[in-house]
């Protein structure tokens, strides 16, 4: 699992978005955007689900098997 990130428009930098997913269920996703509170502007952000990512942690030494849902 990791934490969806979006990149702040203001200042560029990356932001957590509070949603937590895993990386390929993700990218399966249908498009879809969120809002969420920036800590920097402290105040909301609109993003698109393909302007942003997941920050998975360590996610090269656990793989577990897709799809099992
Ligand atoms: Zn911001």
């Amino acid at each position: 699992m990791g934490m969806v990130m979006v990149k702040c428009p203001e200042t560029g930098r990356a932001i957590p978005t509070g949603m937590k997913t895993d990386r390929e269920s993700f990218q399966r996703s249908t498009v879809f955007f969120g809002r969420t509170h920036c800590p920097i502007c402290h105040t909301d952000h609109a993003w698109f689900a393909r302007e942003a990512w997941v920050h998975e942690p360590g996610a090269s030494a656990q793989r577990r098997s897709a799809g099992s849902i």
